[in-house]
């Protein structure tokens, strides 16, 4: 078998992996630079991001607000982040000519619209730059060598003095890994939503709750944001969040646990307070066709129903017992999750290599010197939003600015 030499070999050709390869090369060109790609493309992920719109980032610029995103790495990220974050990734983007633009909700994304213009912007980089990339090339081993590793691919040998890891969540690779005496915290999916069946969502997909409160029942999970309505049960932030923060507690759970929810963000009292006098107020008119609370209408009739409350019961009609009931839905309905679903837009696995571990000045292994971290191969993920990729941004950039 044919042997290479270089002085920096990337494995994984990925968002972390071309930008650790595009700095690293930019920032030291007197290094020999190559990614391992194991696909016959590189940047996949980049690809299918954001529903194909790639959010970059996240248009959050103090250190310790951003770092809140990550349920792993929050503590671990809040240095590399004063070095470079978001302000940093915007700029990055600009001086290569692709401008980012910042949606309601913080999300950024190239104007286009488009994740090809990412990858078109990090292939073409890497051409200037004469980084090597060897598609088809899957590492099988990983072997420190004095000065250096060898580096064995199912088409070549590879030799390289430093090597950054940069493979995502990769089994495989994960367990290199742990021959060369790292440990793997156990992956398990973050970022899903929750699998419910139940007559008060049934048959309104597409529905949203502006900003609710989720709890789930017998533990500390609590989030907030706007619900969504989905075929299968419910989804957007306010649920994101959860199955982030929880991913542990709710894969021990194996997803089948109880969620309270309040629709309305006010306590049960008040609510109630507030529908006895709009059963003054509103006497005369049908319960069911009067939303209030700024609720969307279809959501408004199944909780009514839920209340025991007919189609056609005037305010005037309802007794105090289906008042209570309806500030019950209103301010802590519960609802039965019985199994998880991928949320499309974006997924990550929690699970990595073990931070403490890691150097996170340099994002060197503390454990193997010359070998580099950088994206999701660590034990760090985040809610949805763009801040994943941040993560990866800040790591490579981090290791190109170390790696001499
Ligand atoms: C559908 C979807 C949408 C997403 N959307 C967003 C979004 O909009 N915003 C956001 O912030 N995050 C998003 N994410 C998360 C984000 O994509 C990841 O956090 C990010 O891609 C991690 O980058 P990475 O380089 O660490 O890993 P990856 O992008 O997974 O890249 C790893 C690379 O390593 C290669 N590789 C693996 N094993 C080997 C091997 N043995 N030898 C050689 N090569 C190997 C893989 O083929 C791959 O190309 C999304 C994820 C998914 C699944």
């Amino acid at each position: 078998m044919e042997t290479k030499n270089y002085d920096v070999v990337i494995i994984g050709g990925g968002a972390a992996g071309f930008f650790a390869a595009i700095n690293i090369a930019e920032q030291h060109p007197e290094l020999s630079v190559t990614i391992l790609e194991r696909g016959k493309e590189g940047l996949q992920k980049v690809k299918i991001s954001g529903g194909g719109r790639c959010n970059v980032t996240h248009a959050e610029f103090i250190p310790s607000e951003l770092v809140q995103n990550y349920p792993r790495g929050e503590k671990e990220l809040l240095g590399p982040f004063h070095t470079f974050m978001t302000g940093d990734t915007i700029a990055w983007f600009e001086e290569r000519g692709v401008e980012l633009k910042v949606e309601d909700d913080g999300r950024m994304f190239p104007v286009s619209d488009s994740s090809q213009t990412i990858i078109d912007c990090f292939l073409n980089e890497a051409r200037k730059l004469n980084v090597e990339v060897l598609y088809n090339h899957s590492v099988k081993s990983i072997k420190p060598i004095k000065n250096g590793f060898i580096i064995g691919t199912s088409q070549v040998e590879v030799e390289a003095k430093k090597i950054v890891i940069a493979t995502g969540s990769n089994p495989k690779v994960w367990k290199l890994l742990e021959g060369l005496g790292h440990s793997i915290v156990p992956p398990v999916p973050s970022l899903f939503t929750f699998d419910i069946t139940d007559k008060r969502i049934k048959d309104i997909p597409g529905v949203v709750a502006k900003n609710v409160e989720v709890k789930v029942v017998g533990t500390d999970l609590v989030s907030e944001g706007p619900l969504l309505i989905t075929h299968v049960g419910l989804s957007a932030p306010a649920i994101l969040k959860l199955s982030a923060f929880g991913a542990l507690e709710l894969a021990k759970l194996n997803y089948n646990f109880e969620i309270e929810i309040n629709f309305i963000k006010q306590d049960f009292e008040t609510c109630l307070n507030d529908l006895k006098e709009k059963k003054q107020s509103l006497a005369k008119k049908l319960v069911y066709g009067s939303a209030q609370f700024d609720l969307p209408k279809r959501l408004w009739k199944k909780l009514v129903v839920a209340s025991h409350i007919s189609e056609n019961d005037r305010w005037a009609d309802i007794n105090k017992g289906q008042l209570q009931e309806l500030a019950e839905q209103l301010t802590k309905a519960i609802f039965k999750v019985t199994g998880k679903s991928t949320f499309k837009e974006e997924f990550v696995t929690a699970g990595g290599v073990d931070l403490k571990e890691i150097n996170f000045k340099t994002f060197e292994s503390k454990l193997v010197p010359n070998l580099y971290f950088a994206g999701e191969v660590i034990n760090v993920d985040a809610v949805t939003g763009g801040f994943n990729f941040q993560n990866a941004w800040t790591g490579a950039y981090l290791v190109a600015q170390s790696i001499v």
